[in-house]
Formats: C-alpha cells, structure tokens, sequence
C-alpha cells in the first residue's frame, strides 16, 4: 500500500504524491468526481470513513478510510458482510481525496466508474492496527457498526471479515435449501371472510429468489440453481443493493395482450444455464413476488401472512421485469372474476393470520379452481 510509512506531508513531490493514480484515471471536465490539484494534503484525525453504494457495470460498495490525507479504498462487491463466518472480497483501489467523502451522484456511462453513487454511510472508525497487508477498525456508523479486518490475500485482492458477533442477538443468516409452501385444492372456504385473503394463481414457475450483497440466487424445485435462466432478474439484485431477504413468487411470461400466457412460458423453463438472444427477445418473463420469508437478519417464516405481504410491499420492487403480484380484494367471488379477465382459472385463498410452513402442503393456502 502506498500510504503505509508515508510522511506526512514530507517526501519527494510528484513521485509520492498518493492521488496521481487518482488523478491519471479521471479528466475533471469529464466526471462530477472531486478531482484536486496535486498539492498539500488536508490533515484530519485518521478517524472518518465513507462507504459509497456504487453502480457501476458491476455493483460494489467502495469503503474508504481516511488516512495521511486521502481516503484509502477498497471495492467491496457484496459490501461489508455482517455474518462473522463469512470472508468476502475487497479489492484495494486507488487513494481517493478526502473531499470524495461526500460525493454521491451519476459518473457519465463511459467514463472510469460510470454509474450511479449513493452514499450508503459515513461515520467515525476507531483504529485498532494497520500493517501493509493488514487492517483492523471499528466502524461507527449508521449502518456500517462494529469490528472488521481487511488483509491482504494476493496483490490488490484483500478480504473484509466482521471480527464482532452477529449484529444483533436474534440476527439469522439468510436461510438455503427451502422449498416452497404449497395450496391445497379445495372449494372457497367458508365462514367469517375477513380471515382470507385472495390472490391469482398464475399457472407460472415457482422459484424462491434469495438477494444478498445486491446479487439474486434463484432457486427452482426442478433445477437446483436457476440463476442463470432469468437473467432480466439480476438488476432486481442490484436495485435491493444492501437489502438482504428471500421472496417467493413465480415467473410468468405475458403475451402481447398482457395476459399471462403459459403457452408462451413453457419456452423459458427454468434451469442451470442462460436462454438465448431469441428466446431473450421473444419470451419477455415478469417475476411476481408474493411472499417475504426473510428480511435483513430476520425470519419472518413465523409471521401472519399479512405482516409478511406488509413487509413485502414496503420493499419497493418496481421495476420493468418484477413487481409485486397484486392482492386481490374483496371476495373470493370477486378475485376469480379478476382471475377469469386475465385469462387464469384459480385463485389462491391465504389465511391472514398463517404462518408460512416451507415444503408443506397446507390447508392455509386453498387453491380454488372456478
Ligand atoms: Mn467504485
């Protein structure tokens, strides 16, 4: 690292200045960077840092520590993990000024880092050891909070590892191998309505869809990983950034009229490897999310239904190729005359105040056919 044993303010001139890399790799009229002159470095107490949200052609976290004057930098792509067994990389980047430290905005598509930034935090850092190949602090922050290490694997490859406990007693690790809960057929039920709810049943592909680090894991009962089949899905990663959570819902693909059509889906099965340019172009998927079963360190498997679809709702996925299936009100009546508009034959009745029981058939969920 270029800063380690550096003067402060001492040296030699341009051959030690410590943001010539910075500087060689941006034109100040082409990018909103902050892009100083060579010259003095500010002098601060070595105790902020900044971690920026960075979307660039590939998402990542930039966490920067200021240090003799610049902020030492590592591009993080999952972001500062909060599970402490976990190892993720961190790829030591250029010294940046102190004065990016409040920068967030778009760098023009073309430019070095084109994409958006978002200041995902800033805060104080208590230095606890800094070597050449190793780093250890204690993040104060909003949301970056507590004990973590940066060493050095192999040339600019480091890894950032959480020295602290899970973030919070309860804290859960987003969960692998469930499968999904599943209607049992059955007549609209009867009794006091205001304990169901009613959705549509689209007749698509079942997948679970796990997001962590602004990446999606898809999982598909007949194909262990999916992720590759449904590639429109990976900017949904993205655009969750830090959000941690497991959806449930299905692929449907929509015809020209918007109406899901099952016909045209069967040429988009899910498995293990991408669909082709043609396949791409002419079977466009929607992902309809209708249940949460983990959010942020929480399981949410035990919640009622309607906290969970609550909860579900207030993520925000909107986007050109995921939503959230829409509820249906009123009564079952009512939704399979939504249903039958959009050409689907069923809807599925949900017990309010149910739990969701991965991999159970259960009478909480009637698939009603009509
Ligand atoms: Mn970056």
């Amino acid at each position: 690292m270029t800063h380690a044993g550096r003067d402060r303010g001492g040296g030699d001139g341009a051959a030690r200045d410590p943001l010539a890399a910075y500087r060689g790799m941006r034109d100040p009229g082409r990018t909103p960077e902050p892009v100083p002159p060579a010259g003095p470095l500010p002098e601060g107490n070595d105790d902020t840092f900044v971690i920026q949200e960075h979307h660039a052609r590939s998402l990542h976290w930039d966490v920067r520590l200021e240090r003799d004057g610049v902020l030492v930098s590592w591009a993080v792509p999952k972001g500062l993990p909060l599970n402490p067994k976990d190892n993720r990389l961190a790829v030591h980047t250029e010294d940046h000024p102190i004065d990016y430290g409040s920068f967030q905005g778009d760098i023009p598509a073309g430019e070095y880092g084109g994409g958006k930034v978002i200041l995902w935090d800033r805060g104080r850092y208590e230095l606890e050891e800094w070597t050449d190949r190793e780093v250890k602090v204690v993040f104060h922050g909003d949301r970056a909070e507590g004990r973590y290490v940066f060493f050095q694997t192999r040339g600019s490859d480091w890894m950032v590892h959480r020295m602290d406990g899970p973030p919070f007693p309860e804290w859960l690790p987003l969960p692998t191998g469930l499968t999904p809960m599943t209607a049992t057929p059955g007549p609209l039920p009867s009794g006091d309505r205001r304990q169901w709810a009613y959705e549509l049943a689209w007749a698509g592909n079942r997948i679970l869809v796990a997001v962590e680090g602004g990446r999606i894991r898809i999982t598909d009962q007949k194909v262990r990983n999916a992720g590759a089949a449904y590639p429109e899905l990976r900017a949904m990663g993205a655009e969750l950034g830090s959000t941690v959570c497991l959806l449930d819902g299905e692929i449907v693909a929509l015809g020209r009229d918007g109406r899901p059509d099952s016909t045209l889906l069967r040429r988009r099965p899910a498995r293990d490897s991408a669909p082709g340019a043609k396949d791409l172009r002419e079977v466009p998927i929607t992902f309809l999310a209708f249940d949460l079963l983990h959010q942020d360190g929480h399981d949410l498997t035990g919640r009622p239904y309607e906290e969970r679809r609550q909860a579900l709702e207030a993520l925000g996925l909107e986007g050109a190729r995921w939503g959230v299936a829409p509820a249906v009100p009123g009564t079952g009546r009512d939704a399979l005359k939504v249903a039958h508009g959009l050409g689907l034959d069923a809807v599925v009745a949900k017990r309010r105040k149910s739990a969701y029981r991965p991999g159970d058939a259960s009478e909480d969920w009637i698939l009603v056919t009509g």
